[in-house]
């Protein structure tokens, strides 16, 4: 699938279950308006997820207990339902930490397409364009307004500004922030 197809379903789903606020906070509900049952379990470090079918069809998403950031797991679930809605044919459905980056290395075409699309879901490109942009025109500090070079003490001063409003508004964690930014071409980081 391209990048643009991958992009029109994850905005198909936002469009379905996501008035408004954070698609995080709208998992529970979407995963039981689908019928996918939601476990969280104990397993190995390296292990992250799945999206898996029983015998009898009903489709799990589960997901390792022991991920301690909230954005890395948010993103594990957005991952595992890219699997699921962009109906990838999957060997075991077994998603580990060497699969899931959130910032579009993965070398395995399905990992990086539930990857492009965990990103497309959790921040949507019209809204964290705009939130990103408004961000930039009220800082004081930022001499440029439609796009950020981190690449010094001074500009990492105004990313530091506004990094977390929006971590937290998303959900995400900054690495995948950061990638979401860069490949939007936001910003682009060449310091720290
Ligand atoms: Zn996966």
């Amino acid at each position: 699938m391209t990048n643009d197809q991958i992009k029109t379903k994850a905005n198909e789903v936002l469009k379905k279950y996501v008035q408004r606020g954070g698609v995080y906070k709208k998992f529970n509900s979407i995963m039981s308006a689908e019928k996918i049952k939601f476990r969280s379990i104990t397993a190995k470090d390296n292990f992250l997820g799945i999206f898996t079918h029983a015998n009898n069809g009903q489709a799990y998403i589960m997901i390792n207990n022991n991920i301690s950031n909230d954005g890395r797991r948010n993103f594990t679930i957005a991952h595992e339902l890219g699997h699921y809605f962009l109906c990838h044919q999957l060997k075991n459905g077994q998603c580990f930490d060497a699969d899931i980056f959130e910032d579009d290395t993965a070398v395995d075409t399905t990992e990086r397409e539930a990857n492009y699309f965990a990103s497309c879901l959790l921040m949507p490109e019209n809204k964290i364009r705009s939130a990103f942009l408004s961000m930039l025109s009220r800082s004081h500090k930022a001499k440029i307004k439609d796009f950020l070079h981190v690449k010094n003490n001074y500009t990492w001063g105004i990313w530091c500004g506004f990094r977390n409003d929006l971590m937290n508004r998303y959900g995400v964690s900054e690495t995948a922030l950061r990638c979401r930014l860069s490949n939007l071409g936001l910003a682009k980081f060449s310091f720290r």
